[in-house]
């Protein structure tokens, strides 16, 4: 048998058979309601009653709800939670309508599509990708609606894309057609915060059309956007792939905002070999845009070089520190810029006081037109125009080209400043429907509406002295509420005084009553109705302004742009200033020469008396491959983290943490540093390094910089050794890339005699009263030994241990066949171990074999050990 629904629930079913990625919230007067499994679900996830209703059907339905006027607070928790969220309303008058009302989908809300500036970040792009394949090219297109920025790349992989997309810290990911299940799940692994859909299943939705001419017009309509958005690529670059993405992008938003999308830029289309690559864990590892361990902005280099004084700067700088560059040209423009804001200290400062005055324009933009920007976003709108041509101003006082460049980009839109500055009020309402936004002089019924209601008022005013005095009656009140309007009030005790027939009783309240007048009546219908009508005049004259700010929206974008450019290089110069940063220089030599680096970050946290600066030079001879060694905890991962740090401030164009740096433009960084491991890819820790250092040697180019700390470690202790050396040997072999290579076995320094293009380098230490002493200064050489036991006990392992490790260690130093077997390579690679290598592979076994004297030794005291202040 089956179920007769009422036409309402009938009507729901209807609508969400088009939404069933989409939790449905269906307005029912003052609420959006959910049933089925919608409300089920949403009661769980937004921890709300659960009830039922009767349907028509047998059983009665579940249903929840949100009341109407808080919904945005429940919208956006299940945003966040990666939801989406189609919103129903009633498309009719209820009192006109014949049978159910008519509701529509309004919008479909979801994580990548927020225009609301409370569900977004300030400083923070929300970005939506694209993916669409084409043949055997695959194209990504990557917008941020709230700003309308869109960009494009494409290549002949999927995982090239899918690296390429984890910076952008997506939302939200929309796979076209031809993707699986699979590759889903490999865009996945790179952009685990980023809620990856298909789109397939959207296809069939389209709003129906009321006529075929609907139909054709806005068949013809898309493609126009479409063309639109493709206007600044090259036709000869309009690939396929990139075509089919673009028109992803627009259906999906026609889709799901249901309206124009008038603010999008046309799509910059970028190759991804035009930025140093980093590939992610590389990425993670140095700490570019959040730290390792608390994945928070503190600590890490965008934490350092932000100091920009608007939103819009705060977005781009993230974006340059995710894309260092690799022209040079681009690059020295950049530290002109920079070198210009120190040596004008005074005039940068003052520009980055007026920048402070200039509101999120990018984001104004995308509201102006979606039509959600308010009287109070008109005047801050008013506030940011002002203050370019003081900006302009200050920047012609100064030279240099780059700088003239940008100024040229400073549109000051004179005409729409005009407009503002005689059209909204210093402090208007936010609402757009309750009048007050306008200055008088903008309109002139305005005018005369205004006039009339405050001549009204006025009257209403002086309305109680009079009535005093003809009544003779002193406490007699003169009030206004919502229900009753106008009223005269006379206490009960004061009744008796009363003799007037004007007086008409209106209300009668416990120790008063109220009363109405003829000529109140009349004067109160006057105000009311001119009231009524401008509060509809004003707000149509809003949405008139509205539009005609809308024609300035390229115009506003580009500003936008601007701005936030001087913003970031007023940001590099200040920061630089602070930390004295100088300015590096660049050589196509492949020359690397820092004097006196400094770990930006390191430095900043433990300050700048305490931090040890370290020289690094690599070349193209001895220097290819630097082997380091020292103990723990002596700063070996922080000497190859600032030299990557300080190679990737240079390309974004900010001065660097050294007291002189001659470089030369790298193409890709990799690193394979400490143990940010691949947990959540259920990877063990040695399976990801392998396949981090795989990467690097097999990608890597004669421009590329690799780190690599302590490979080999995870496994046996001939493995690991065997492991390193070949990987040395194959960066100086195939690959020639300038290599970092730290490193616990000693044994490789004897390399330096083999590889012409290796040096040692070390990390000194000394040893004072049986304490060490981290110099973390960096010398040529090996170290003499590894402290490593030292380092257990600075951090409090049991003396036991301790000292237990101090005997095993003798054994095997005695033992000494570690190094020496490790010249007798053979052709296959290394030989079978003999009877003591497998005691040195299985300290364990030591360990048990003497453990009744271990139990016998009595308590000693522990060495002592420290970090020399
Ligand atoms: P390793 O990689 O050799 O084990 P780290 O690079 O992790 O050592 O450094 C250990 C600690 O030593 C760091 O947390 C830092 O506080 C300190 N350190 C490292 N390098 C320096 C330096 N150049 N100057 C001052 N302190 C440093």
């Amino acid at each position: 048998m089956t179920t007769t629904y009422t036409p309402m629930i009938q009507q729901y079913l209807g609508v969400k058979a088009d939404y069933p990625d989409a939790f449905l919230f269906f307005r029912l007067g003052d609420f959006y309601e959910m049933f089925f499994e919608d409300a089920v679900l949403a009661s769980r996830e937004l921890e709300i009653t659960l009830t039922k209703r009767a349907g028509g059907g047998e059983d009665k339905i579940p249903m929840c709800g949100v009341p109407y006027h808080s919904a945005s607070q429940y919208i956006r928790k299940l945003i966040e939670k990666g939801y989406k969220v189609a919103i129903c309303e009633q498309v009719e008058d209820p009192k006109e309508a014949k049978g159910v009302v008519r509701r529509e989908v309004v919008q479909v809300i979801t994580p990548g599509t927020l225009m609301e500036d409370s569900m977004l970040k300030d400083r923070e792009n929300n970005f939506i990708l694209f993916l669409a394949k084409h043949e055997d090219r695959f194209a990504l297109v990557a917008c941020d609606l709230s700003t309308g920025e869109v960009s494009a790349t494409q290549a002949s992989e999927l995982q090239t894309l899918a690296e390429e997309a984890q910076p952008y810290n997506a939302a939200e990911i929309v796979l076209g057609e031809g993707f699986s299940t699979a590759d889903q799940q490999q865009v996945k692994s790179y952009c685990p915060q980023s809620s990856v859909g298909f789109t397939a299943e959207r296809g069939q939705r389209h709003a129906i059309p009321i006529s075929k001419t609907d139909e054709v017009t806005s068949q013809k309509e898309a493609e126009g956007q479409v063309e639109n958005l493709l206007s600044a690529i090259p036709k000869q670059q309009q690939t396929g792939a990139i075509i089919q993405c673009v028109q992803l992008l627009q259906s999906y938003l026609e889709d799901t905002q249901k309206r124009s999308v008038g603010h999008l830029q046309p799509v910059q289309l970028y190759q991804t070999h035009s930025f140093l690559h980093l590939d992610p864990s590389s990425r993670r590892n140095l700490e570019l845009t959040e730290t390792i361990r608390a994945q928070s902005k503190k600590g890490s280099l965008l934490w350092l070089l932000d100091e920009t004084s608007t939103a819009m700067g705060g977005r781009l700088i993230k974006k340059w520190i995710q894309r260092p560059l690799m022209d040079q040209k681009l690059i020295d423009e950049r530290l002109d810029a920079v070198q210009l804001f120190l040596d004008h200290a005074l005039e940068r400062e003052e520009l980055m006081q007026l920048l402070d005055e200039v509101y999120d324009l990018e984001r104004l933009a995308g509201r102006v037109s979606y039509g959600n920007v308010n009287p109070r976003d008109v005047v801050q709108l008013r506030r940011s125009l002002k203050a370019v041509p003081e900006i302009t101003a200050l920047l012609n006082q100064l030279p240099g080209s780059y700088i003239q460049e940008k100024l040229s980009k400073l549109d000051p839109c004179t005409e729409l400043l005009e407009l503002l500055e005689g059209s909204v009020l210093d402090e208007p309402p936010i609402s757009v429907k309750d009048g007050g936004i306008f200055k008088q002089g903008y309109h002139e019924e305005l005018d005369r509406l205004l006039e009339a209601s405050r001549n009204g008022k006025q009257w209403i005013a002086d309305l109680e002295a009079t009535e005093r005095e003809k009544t003779g009656i002193k406490s007699l009140k003169v009030g206004f509420n919502k229900v009753f309007g106008y009223y005269i009030e006379i206490t009960r005790a004061n009744l008796h005084a009363l003799h007037d027939e004007r007086y008409e009783r209106k209300q009668t309240l416990a120790n008063a009553e109220r009363y109405i007048t003829p000529e109140l009546k009349e004067k109160e219908a006057l105000i009311l109705e001119a009231n009524d009508r401008l509060m509809v005049l004003e707000y149509e004259l809003f949405v008139e302004l509205r539009l005609k700010i809308n024609q300035y929206l390229l115009r506003l974008q580009a500003l936008a742009e601007g701005i936030a450019q001087l913003d970031v290089l007023g940001s590099f110069a200040r920061v630089s200033e602070k930390f004295q940063y100088t300015r590096p220089h660049f050589n196509s030599d492949r020359l690397l020469s820092i004097e006196d680096g400094r770990h930006p970050v390191v430095e900043k946290v433990l300050g700048e008396s305490t931090f040890v600066a370290n020289d690094v030079r690599m070349d193209t001879e001895a220097r290819q491959i630097l082997l380091l060694t020292g103990p723990n905890m002596a700063g070996k991962s922080t000497y190859m983290r600032q030299t990557a740090l300080i190679v990737v401030m240079a390309q974004i164009g900010c001065f660097v943490s050294a007291k002189r740096a001659k470089l030369p433009v790298f193409d890709q960084i990799f690193t394979r540093i400490g143990a940010a491991d691949d947990l959540v890819g259920g990877q063990s820790t040695f399976m990801v390094e392998m396949m981090e250092t795989k990467r690097a040697i097999t990608k890597a180019t004669a421009d590329s910089l690799i780190l690599l700390d302590e490979i080999g470690r995870g496994t046996s202790t001939y493995d690991g050794m065997s492991l390193a050396q070949a990987v040395v040997e194959y960066i100086q072999e195939h690959v020639q890339a300038k290599t970092l290579f730290s490193t616990h076995y000693h044994e490789l320094t004897g390399l330096e005699q083999q590889l012409a293009g290796l040096t040692n380098i070390h990390v000194a230490c000394s040893e004072r009263e049986g304490r060490v002493i981290f110099l973390h200064k960096v010398r040529e050489g090996k170290a003499d030994r590894s402290y490593g036991i030292h380092v257990a006990q600075l951090a409090e392992m049991p003396s036991t241990v301790i000292r237990r490790a101090q005997e095993i260690l003798s054994v095997l130093e005695g033992q000494n066949q570690v190094a020496s077997s490790l010249d007798e390579r053979t052709d296959q690679g290394w030989e079978s171990g003999s009877s003591s290598e497998n005691e040195v592979r299985n300290p364990e076994k030591a360990m048990q074999s003497s453990q009744e004297k271990q139990k016998q030794s009595s308590q000693e005291k522990p060495l002592q050990t420290t970090q020399e202040k």
